[in-house]
């Protein structure tokens, strides 16, 4: 039952009962209570993080990744770096304070050095104004180091789950949670704003493992969140585990949402992303989120003939769209809401200015 106390959840039973809500009107409340939250501290304001998916190539095997490398389907590609760095500059001519780099995991001499380039290659056409987050997985401390020291000021490095049983079941053997974990350690010893999330619905998750993530993200002391639903690729072994997807489909969404504000009401003043993969389960997937607590969107910047390369899950949205068709239906979507977009800033997260 929905109460006001509810507002304020501080330990793992709190959590449990906000994600345990089933009735629809409490749901309501909830989001509310989420979303009243955000604009009184984080502020009404969205901001963009241009998302450049640059290379679909990946030496992890993940059973729920439509780009594991065992998916013999998927065509490899990597952008080139000119026209990652035009996709920057567009980004931020386009007045987004940020994007996201984002790939396949690759450990490498080269990838470390062609991605120093990168960013240093970025810095400079922008005038040095373009915030970068980075997404490439699992690097070693020195790798990390290099890129902050090139520029790159946030990653992201989603956990999945914080369960060691359930991620054992999600993951070969050699992927290790320890390792992952030491990971999202060493990201904030060479000085980055971390960001971590979980897959939410998973087979197997309880609502207590999600209540434990939320927690963890609050041990952590993590600044940003980017979670989404689970949602099958069906050239992947965990397909199979959930055959009656589509039946399931709109509880899936709103564990989502319910996941976005238990973790605002929880964690406050850090920064949290409507993922994509909301828009997948509901057309107005993203600007929900908004509305349910999330801060952050994540408009796809990587160019129209990549796009279906980069399927993480199925039925992944604007497959064919630009990068300008993605920025105004963006604006006009979050217009419907009444919802103003924070253009030319960084947005970092509030969290991470308190602790500096
Ligand atoms: N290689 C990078 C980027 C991974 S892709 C890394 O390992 O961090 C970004 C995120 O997509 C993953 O962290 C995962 O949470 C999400 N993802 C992958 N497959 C998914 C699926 N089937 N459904 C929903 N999200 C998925």
């Amino acid at each position: 039952m929905w109460n006001t106390e509810m507002e304020h959840p501080k330990t793992e039973q709190d959590l449990v009962a906000i994600l345990s809500l089933t009735d629809s009107e409490e749901i309501e409340k909830l989001y509310k209570a989420a979303r009243t939250l955000t604009e009184e501290i984080v502020g009404e304001k969205v901001h963009f993080r241009g998302i450049i998916e640059f290379s679909n190539i990946c030496a992890k095997d993940c059973y729920y990744c439509g780009i594991r490398k065992s998916n013999t389907n998927v065509e490899r590609y990597t952008i080139p770096d000119n026209a990652v760095i035009e996709a920057a500059k567009w980004a931020w001519k386009a007045g987004y304070g940020s994007i996201v780099m984002q790939s396949g995991e690759i450990e490498s001499d080269a990838f470390t050095n062609k991605i120093t380039d990168l960013l240093n290659a970025i810095a400079k056409e922008t005038n040095g104004e373009l915030g970068i987050t980075l997404s490439l997985g699992e690097q070693s401390y020195e790798t990390y180091k290099a890129w902050f020291d090139a520029g790159a000021k946030r990653y992201l490095l989603r956990i999945e789950t914080t369960n060691r049983e359930l991620y054992k079941t999600l993951h070969p053997a050699d992927h290790s949670f320890d390792v992952r974990i030491n990971a999202l350690k060493n990201l904030r010893k060479a000085g980055y704003q971390v960001g971590t999330g979980v897959m939410i619905g998973l087979p197997g998750q309880s609502v207590e493992m999600l209540a434990r993530d939320i927690i963890f993200f609050k041990e952590m002391d993590i600044d940003m969140i980017g979670m989404g639903p689970y949602i099958p690729h069906h050239q992947t072994p965990l397909a199979d585990s959930m055959p009656d997807f589509e039946k399931i489909k709109e509880r899936q969404f709103q564990k989502g949402l319910i996941m976005i504000a238990a973790t605002r009401l929880f964690l406050r003043d850090i920064n949290i992303a409507a993922s994509t993969a909301l828009q997948t389960l509901n057309n107005i997937g993203r600007e929900l989120g908004i509305m349910a607590g999330a801060n952050i969107i994540m408009p796809n910047i990587t160019a129209t003939e990549y796009r279906s390369s980069y399927q993480l899950y199925d039925n992944k949205p604007c497959l064919s769209d630009t990068s300008s068709m993605c920025h105004h239906c963006m604006e006009m979507r979050l217009s419907a809401y009444g919802v103003e977009i924070g253009l030319n800033e960084h947005g970092d997260s509030k969290h991470y200015a308190k602790r500096q």
